[in-house]
């Protein structure tokens, strides 16, 4: 058997449907922006394999201080322990992170990430004696498929099966140009309404909703309402982190501060599961206390890993390097230039640029769902093609690893031009 049957003996995959979805790609080989699977063609990764992965596969300056730290340990528990890669990796943290964010927790994944920031703003009011419950959330957001993050999550097919299950979450529509006083509005409404006790958002970016997209202006006045309301405000930057943006952090491009923020994907440069969500000093204070029971009873057996800290650590240090810095402006520029030149295209609908983030809609005859027919003919045609891109509904995206050649990219440009005549 090769390797294709026997994954399809043994293996159940993300987000498919096994009747009828193609049989996977085999890949034996990552470097740069490219990969191989096992017959030896070439594919560019213009997604950065699902976001997490900014400064190539198999990158060697990470992968040389995963192996130092492997042999010289490579993981402790955390409850009762400590070590110098986690204590590093948050004081680097906290350099470059808003200045409110004062305290580091780790996790595994984006999911467990959101999981512990609602946790805690539940449990922050349930500490002080008030009755608060209620999550605010996005229409269309995405913050992972465990519960409380799929609760907060908008995107149907995904939560569809566990409706009547979850906790309180009222969602609110997301500020896009034009609709920034409805969304306002409605978020003064929720908040009157209902015990909120935090509101969870995409800043600037909602990745997997098609990359949609608004201004901070708009983010600084929600943040606004909630902070005059106490309601714990939190900012879902699994995604948007460590420079997708053109800046470190969305945030970056907001005046007002969030409370709580969740960080995964690009955090380790694509090479090991790890997770953090950052709080101020005041979230931190209400579970400071003389009683056990006030304490946040929550950890996964990999918290910290040492390993994966590591990772970290050496994926910070390349975000900062000149060249890694100008490689944001390179691809900002790239995409911008792209966008000039397809905007007009007659069936394109719609182009959106942030950092290294550019999406364009397709213009389309019926509602086109998610996974729906356009999207899977897109989807082929680019596989074909030797381009990764998972393009959402009529929404076609390029999310590129920093790296990613001008030649790369003309190529991934190229060929969803010519994607445009087959729809
Ligand atoms: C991917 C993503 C998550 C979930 O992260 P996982 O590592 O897949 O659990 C949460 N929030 C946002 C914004 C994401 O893009």
């Amino acid at each position: 058997m090769n390797l294709i049957e026997k994954d399809s003996q043994y293996l159940w995959h993300p987000y498919t449907q096994h009747k009828t979805a193609s049989l996977p790609i085999a890949i034996t080989k990552g470097e740069g922006a490219l990969l191989w699977d096992e017959n030896n063609k070439e594919y560019i990764d213009a997604i950065a394999s699902w976001w997490v992965n900014p400064y190539g596969h198999s990158n060697q300056f990470i992968a040389d201080a995963i192996y130092k730290q492997l042999t010289t340990l490579e993981h402790v528990l955390f409850g009762g322990f400590t070590h110098e890669p986690a204590v590093v990796l948050a004081e680097k943290l906290m350099a470059i992170l808003p200045e409110n964010q004062q305290k580091i927790f780790f996790s595994d994944n984006g999911s467990t990430a959101v999981e512990v920031a609602i946790k805690v703003a539940l449990q922050y009011f349930f500490n002080k004696g008030e009755k608060r419950t209620t999550i605010i959330a996005f229409e269309n957001a995405f913050h992972g498929d465990t519960f409380a993050a799929m609760a907060a999550s908008g995107i149907s097919f995904y939560t569809q099966a566990f409706q009547g299950m979850f906790i309180d979450v009222v969602r609110i529509p997301v500020p896009v140009k034009g609709q920034e006083q409805v969304s306002f509005e409605a978020l003064k409404k929720v908040i009157q309404d209902h015990n909120c006790a935090g509101f969870i958002f995409e800043p600037l970016v909602q990745g997997a909703a098609g990359m949609v997209m608004y201004e901070p202006e708009a983010l600084d006045e929600l943040i606004k309402i909630c902070q005059e309301n106490h309601v714990i405000t939190i900012a879902d930057e699994v995604m948007t982190g460590f420079g997708k943006t053109g800046k470190t952090f969305a945030m970056d491009y907001a005046t007002q501060k969030p409370d709580i923020m969740c960080l995964s994907k690009a955090l380790t440069g694509g090479t090991i599961p790890m997770a953090i969500t950052t709080f101020t000093q005041e979230i931190f204070e209400a579970f400071y206390d003389d009683d056990i029971n006030k304490a946040l009873f929550h950890g996964h057996t990999f918290t910290a890993n040492p390993t994966g800290c590591a990772a970290a650590l050496a994926s910070l240090e390349l975000l900062q390097t000149p060249e890694m810095q100008s490689n944001l402006e390179r691809v900002n520029a790239s995409h911008l230039a792209f966008q000039e030149h397809i905007k007009t295209h007659p069936k394109v609908t719609a182009t959106r640029v942030l950092g290294v983030v550019f999406a364009l809609e397709i213009k389309k005859e019926s509602d086109e769902s998610y996974y729906g027919t356009m999207r899977n003919k897109l989807y082929n045609f680019f596989i074909e093609n030797g381009v990764i891109l998972r393009p959402v509904g009529n929404i076609v995206y390029i999310l590129p690893p920093y790296i990613m050649t001008n030649e790369q990219l003309q190529k991934v440009y190229q060929v969803v031009e010519n994607a445009l005549e087959i729809v």
